[in-house]
């Protein structure tokens, strides 16, 4: 079960993801988690991305690449694994079909939940904090009783700066922008199979068990 998920940010991502591998035991394999374990095992590899990360530079594809490579082949992956933010480019995914080859393996599905943009603006942009407490509340998923005022301790509810419409919109575009060739090159492979992410989050995952069901 090789599997790559996509998704823009709210899609929902992050929680289909942690059914997926809980169920069919599989890793999870995120490009955070993955440089922050070669850096901790100081592999040679890791040790370059750390020497780019520390200069808040941009990990080169050859070394991310190398990370990625040195990942898959170990034993954990061998029943299948669930790539997750990687790949990112063309480029990357067609290093990682050279990858797969030579270990002999392939992408069985592109999983990428779809969700309208202007859902994904109201559940980005919903996340309001208390100023005094720290709690985190959401206008859709989780207001607070009272508008505008914290449940736990009455404190004034703030926007943060990253969540207002503006960055929002813009993030949302930029990665729209960089991942229509990425999805161009695996909808040409015809490994991408779309699911509806505007439904209610079990409903969701009862999709994706549906698919993943056609790989046993
Ligand atoms: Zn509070």
């Amino acid at each position: 079960m090789n599997l790559v998920l996509m998704g823009l940010p709210g899609a929902g991502k992050g929680t289909q993801a942690e059914r997926i591998v809980e169920r069919y035991d599989i890793p999870h394999i995120s490009t955070g988690d993955m440089f922050r374990a070669a850096i901790k095992d100081s592999t040679e590899l890791g040790l370059q991305a750390k020497s780019f990360m520390d200069k808040g530079e941009l990990v080169p594809d050859e070394v991310t690449i190398g990370i990625v490579r040195e990942r898959l082949s170990k034993d954990d992956c061998k029943k299948g694994f669930l790539l997750d933010g990687f790949p990112r480019t063309a480029a990357q995914a067609e290093a990682l079909e050279s990858i797969l080859a030579d270990f002999d393996r392939n992408i069985h599905y592109v999983i990428n939940i779809e969700v309208d943009k202007n859902i994904l603006m109201d559940r980005l942009t919903g996340r309001r904090i208390c100023k005094n407490c720290g709690a985190t509340y959401h206008l859709v998923f989780n207001p607070p009783a009272v508008e505008g005022k914290c449940d736990r301790c009455g404190g004034e509810l703030y926007q943060r700066a990253d969540d207002n419409e503006e960055t929002v919109q813009n993030r949302l575009d930029v990665n729209l922008k960089q991942t229509k060739p990425l999805l161009d090159f695996y909808e040409d492979k015809g490994y991408v199979r779309n699911i509806d992410g505007q439904q209610d989050i079990d409903k969701v995952f009862r999709d994706v068990v549906e698919l993943l069901g056609e790989l046993r």
